[in-house]
């Protein structure tokens, strides 16, 4: 039964998936789960934190990611490059440094459904939110708007309210937000076209998330950059949380311009690099105001140490830096797996095991009746995370769950979010998650709360 199941569910759309999936809330049927799945050995690729001796039930990969163990051995890799060929290392081994960028460039463009030249890894992500709207965002006085979800993340928020003011503009007036409906969690695409069509030859700029970190709704990024397109706006997104979680396809939905961070899904460690996506259409446009460095300049003549920036063609042409090789190092290690598992894959896993954890934390509401999910119920309007409102007692039942060796995320005032990832997460994972929850001392002693 789970077989048939599993094998026809991996044929059908997203959407059909959940349909066609006969849950159950049993160990043995979780464990079926995870014989039957063909990711399995993936979580033997990764290093888990443990508590009492075994490994912690992790659901921060939207967070953190695990680290695959093959990170090490690419350090290493790096550290004995540089022992032993000290600054002709730029040109000698197995990766010279000059070039280390393009080692991540194949893995990175089918990542996010991109030509290679539309996509460079580089710096951080805030900083590349700010080197691309220097070039997408060009206010006049007429056209200055910034149109993005309401409470997206804070430091998308300061870098658009700093790039407002810093070309003279009132962020009370230029930053337009799109808010859920009053008593819902999540946007309707619909509104979301409306504030944009409503914004019309004001907008300059719509700035989205791919998937907002908070609600874990992924927004229909085809859909809001047709709308911007249709009043003459720019698109960019952050992929922060879309990256390595949902299949992307930002050449064919003429995105202008994407920005994502590698340590959340993409497990390549604390502060690791990230990445961009710029459009074609912008690859050979050398008029285009950017700030440039020495990295982005025509790398034919970048050691001829001459006046005048000539940016690469593409992605590249943005870059200020030479690579940050250690941790880029880490990335290829991560980007690799990806390339091996690949996204369609990973996404068919994803949705069975987010499908899930619903019907799990569906299973627990009479032990937990104020416990509600705010992220859609829909698998197409979400990737892998789940946002639990858990109520009066949330905090709690958070730090009960901690001590038994959950690792989840807690975001003020009462909201969990919980991620299994499909590259190490496992069907018996949310099943003890289930136990645990059942097991809340609480729900036996409802006074004692
Ligand atoms: C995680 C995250 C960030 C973090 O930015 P860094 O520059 O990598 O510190 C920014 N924006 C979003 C949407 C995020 O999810």
């Amino acid at each position: 039964m789970v077989c048939a199941a599993h094998v026809r569910a991996m044929r059908y759309s997203c959407r059909a998936l959940t349909t066609y999936m006969h849950y159950q809330n049993a160990l043995d049927f979780a464990r079926q789960m995870d014989v039957q799945d063909p990711l399995r050995r993936f979580r033997g690729e990764f290093l888990f934190p443990t508590h009492n001796g075994r490994p912690v039930l992790y659901f921060c990969g939207n967070s953190l990611g695990l680290q695959p163990k093959a990170v090490r051995q690419r350090l290493l890799e790096e550290l004995d490059q540089w022992a032993t060929h000290a600054v002709e290392g730029h040109f000698r081994g197995q990766r010279p440094w000059m070039h280390y960028h393009k080692f991540l460039t194949p893995q990175t463009a089918r990542l996010v459904g991109a030509l290679p030249h539309e996509v460079v890894v580089m710096n951080t992500l805030t900083t590349n939110l700010h080197l691309m709207m220097v070039s997408f965002y060009r206010p006049t006085p007429q056209r200055y708007r910034i149109l993005m979800e309401a409470g997206a993340f804070p430091s998308d928020q300061y870098a658009v309210e700093s790039q407002v003011r810093w070309h003279g503009f009132d962020p009370e007036d230029a930053v337009l937000e799109v808010a859920p409906r009053p008593g819902e969690d999540v946007l309707h695409t619909a509104d979301i076209e409306r504030a944009i069509e409503e914004a019309g030859d004001s907008l300059a700029l719509v700035l989205f998330g791919g998937v907002n970190y908070y609600s874990g709704q992924w927004y229909d990024l085809a859909a809001i950059t047709a709308a911007a397109h249709r009043v003459g706006a720019c698109a960019g997104f952050d992929l922060a949380h879309a990256a390595g979680n949902v299949p992307l396809r930002l050449h064919d939905w003429n995105v202008d311009f994407a920005v994502w961070c590698s340590y959340k899904y993409l497990n390549s460690g604390p502060g690791g690099p990230a990445g961009v996506f710029v459009h074609e259409r912008y690859g050979n446009a050398p008029d285009l105001p950017r700030f440039a460095g020495w990295w982005g300049h025509n790398e034919e003549e970048r050691f001829l140490m001459r006046k005048g920036f000539k940016p690469m063609r593409g992605a590249e042409g943005w870059q200020l830096s030479n690579a940050q090789v250690l941790s880029f190092a880490a990335h290829l290690a991560s980007l690799d797996l990806f390339d091996a598992v690949g996204m369609e894959a990973l996404r068919a896993k994803s949705v069975l095991l987010t499908g899930y954890l619903e019907y799990v934390l569906d299973g627990v509401r009479e032990q937990l009746p104020e416990l509600s999910i705010i992220t859609p119920r829909n698998p197409n309007m979400r990737g892998c995370q789940l946002s639990v409102r858990m109520g009066a007692q949330g905090k709690a039942l958070f730090e009960y769950l901690s001590t038994h060796g959950v690792m989840a995320d807690w975001r003020e005032p009462d909201v969990i979010r919980l991620a299994p990832v499909p590259l190490y997460n496992s069907f018996e994972d949310i099943w003890c998650l289930g136990e645990l929850l059942r097991q809340w001392p609480a729900a036996t002693a409802p006074t004692s709360a």
